[in-house]
């Protein structure tokens, strides 16, 4: 059995969809065939998506079910992001994908009914929503926050720019040697000469 709890979800910051559980009706509510596809690629606008620069949705898919007063939300995305390569400082362009299955479950909720929540089959986070309804937007940041990188390399085997000349390594080869790096004895040095 495995399950996480998610304590990322931004109560009330933005109003883009929102979706009331009388909404969803016997059988679930998907969410892009009932009110279209406009809304979504305005789904990120003001997300810091920390270490990218910007991101954008492209595609969505979200089925939102009612289980007495959990809400069970399972979808996917694909968004598109840019940062700057943490070595080279290049611009790179970053795809995110993400299948997800999230049981939203009241705040207010007793918990002792938490218990049956582990009888649940499979792979699924464990979130909290105020019980009346969603907002599609905080779904899909959460979902986002998940899925971006801890660091952004324009490839793995990015040398990075030369500390001392600044030549991009990937580029070509400079003739800084490592041991002649300057240390902060050095740059004292450098002064004296100077007032000499
Ligand atoms: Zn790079
Ligand atoms: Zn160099």
């Amino acid at each position: 059995m495995v399950f996480s709890i998610l304590f990322l979800l931004i109560f009330g910051e933005v109003r883009l969809l929102y979706i009331r559980t009388s909404d969803i009706s016997r059988g679930g509510f998907d969410v892009v065939a009932s009110r279209g596809k406009e809304w979504i690629p305005g789904v990120l606008e003001g997300m810091n998506a920390h270490p990218l620069r910007t991101c954008r949705m492209r595609e969505v898919t979200l089925f939102l079910d009612l289980e007495g007063k959990d809400l069970e939300a399972s979808g996917s995305f694909s968004a598109e992001g840019e940062g700057e390569c943490d070595r080279c400082a290049e611009p790179v362009t970053v795809g995110l994908e993400r299948e997800f299955r999230t049981v939203f479950v009241p705040a207010s909720r007793d918990p002792d009914e938490t218990g049956d929540l582990e009888l649940r089959p499979g792979d699924l986070d464990i979130s909290f929503y105020d019980g009346r309804g969603i907002e599609v937007a905080d779904i899909f940041w959460e979902q986002v926050a998940l899925a971006l990188p801890t660091k952004v390399l324009c490839r793995e085997e990015c040398r990075g720019v030369c500390p001392q000349c600044g030549a991009d390594k990937n580029r070509s080869e400079c003739n800084c040697q490592g041991e002649t790096r300057e240390g902060p004895f050095d740059v004292l040095k450098t002064l004296r000469k100077e007032k000499e």
